[in-house]
């Protein structure tokens, strides 16, 4: 029989209603033999994610204080949808180990505190659908460097889970590769992982579909903030996806894909509050599912570049001056979003993030510096306020006329395009446009190509 691995995301598991809609969704597919949970996220607008309150409860511990007000929220939150519930679960025995837990691992790291929402939403969730509830820490694991042990993680899990049948798998964490069992030996992957769970326990058993439960229908054709009525796109391929990354409402995990693309396994997105509804599928180049008729699949963009414009006379004429610009950036451990590059001029593209906020690495003027010494440029202009935009459609591929009419959608809503990238493989062309001209921009080709 076919085999489905669940996953529902926090704010479909924020309350009891929520776990509710989940097992009746399971109940209603008998191939649904796997689920990952999230930890329960926010029930209303100004709600608290439970990960995020244990987190506070940690940070509080590791200087030291009491953390009795987000731990009563934690408990509380719990406390109501097991009653609510009716199962009969030791939820005071949980808590109280997961609170002992938290104080050991205060000069540890967050990493236990934070893990505990999965775990417990886990344990409530396998008691109301009668499934066993697998403990991560036994079967999901790190390597030395922080990665995912796949060898270890897929004998195990894969193991476990063969015998079980059926089973819950809490998201987002797993053991350290020396792991024994205690709270220290706990690590979750980055914030949103349980996704990366979910496709890991999909390859595991060699699930015939990852399907990916949330609160929203779907990934839509561009940001519905920008362009009202934006609708799901139907099918998207595993490079689309990474080509539409910019999209700012994000539905899945960047590191998910992974898993799952190369065991060939199909992800589908779909909404618990419309589980009827197609949603998106997420497949291979090859998986008949993508063939398509359009032109475009998706817009996606972001405001926050800045970009480096480095000039030099015969620049093309000197080996070498690529790799010391881009020394510098490794040196100060930055990524580039793009390089687009003239004859005597190449152009770095960089997230505002390394130079503003809690993550800043250096000021943007210190990097031009840099950037002119080591090259011996004529010149290193910083060009802030940088939007990205990403037409992205596989339908796009050797198919001429298509920049024309990206082009032309601009020039009539009269914006002015500072950079311009077409992907290598064919699948989009990305642009660089004023972050007052973003919305416009969007709407432009969006009009173009989809209509209005
Ligand atoms: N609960 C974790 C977070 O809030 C992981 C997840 O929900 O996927 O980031």
């Amino acid at each position: 029989m076919s085999v489905k691995v669940c996953k529902f995301g926090g704010s479909s598991l924020a309350d009891a209603a929520g776990l509710r809609r989940a097992a009746e969704i399971l109940a209603a597919d008998e191939s649904r033999r796997f689920v990952v949970p999230s930890a329960p996220g926010k029930r209303f607008d100004g709600d608290r994610k439970v990960t995020d309150l244990l987190i506070t409860c940690h940070e509080l511990a590791r200087q030291g204080l009491g953390f009795d007000e987000p731990w009563g929220l934690v408990a509380e939150r719990f406390a109501a949808i097991v009653a609510e519930l009716g199962v009969s679960v030791d939820l005071e025995g949980w808590l109280a180990e997961a609170r002992a837990g938290i104080e050991a691992t205060a000069a540890v790291g967050p990493d236990f505190a934070a893990s505990r929402g999965e775990a417990l939403n886990g344990r409530v969730l396998g008691a109301l659908l009668g499934w066993a509830c697998v403990d991560p820490a036994e079967v999901i694991w790190f390597n030395e460097r922080g990665r995912l042990d796949e060898e270890r993680t897929y004998r195990a899990l894969g193991g476990r889970l063969k015998e079980l049948g059926r089973a819950v798998v809490p998201g987002f964490f797993g053991s350290r590769a020396d792991g024994d069992g205690s709270p220290a030996s706990i690590k979750t992957f980055s914030r949103g992982g349980s996704d990366v769970t979910g496709a890991i326990v999909a390859r595991a058993v060699m699930a015939a579909v990852y399907e990916n439960w949330t609160d929203v229908p779907g990934l839509l054709i561009t940001d519905p903030r920008v362009v009202p009525g934006a609708f799901p796109i139907e099918v998207v391929t595993y490079r689309e996806l990474r080509e539409l990354s910019y999209s700012g409402a994000r539905v899945l995990h960047e590191e998910a894909v992974f898993p799952v693309r190369s065991a060939g396994i199909p992800v589908r997105i779909l909404s618990t509050r419309e589980p009827g509804e197609p949603g998106t599928w997420i497949v291979a180049a090859a998986d008949p599912k993508a063939e398509t008729e359009y032109e475009i699949t998706g817009i996606a963009g972001r405001s926050g570049f800045t970009g480096f414009m480095i000039e030099k006379a015969m620049m093309n004429a000197e080996v070498g001056f690529g790799m010391r610009a881009l020394a510098v950036l490794d040196r100060h451990e930055i990524s580039f979003e793009h390089v687009p590059s003239g004859v005597d001029t190449m152009t770095l593209v960089i997230d505002d993030a390394y130079f503003e906020g809690a993550d800043a690495v250096i000021t943007r003027e210190a990097l031009a510096e840099e950037i002119k010494s080591a090259t011996h440029a004529d010149e290193v202009d910083v060009d802030p306020a940088i939007s990205l935009i990403a037409t992205v459609g596989r339908g796009m591929k050797r198919k001429p006329g298509m920049a024309a009419k990206l082009f032309a959608a601009l020039h009539e809503a009269d914006v002015n395009i500072r950079m311009i990238d077409q992907g290598s493989s064919e699948l989009n062309i990305t642009i660089g446009v004023d972050d007052a001209d973003y919305a416009s921009a969007v709407r432009a080709i969006y009009r173009k190509f989809v209509g209005d």
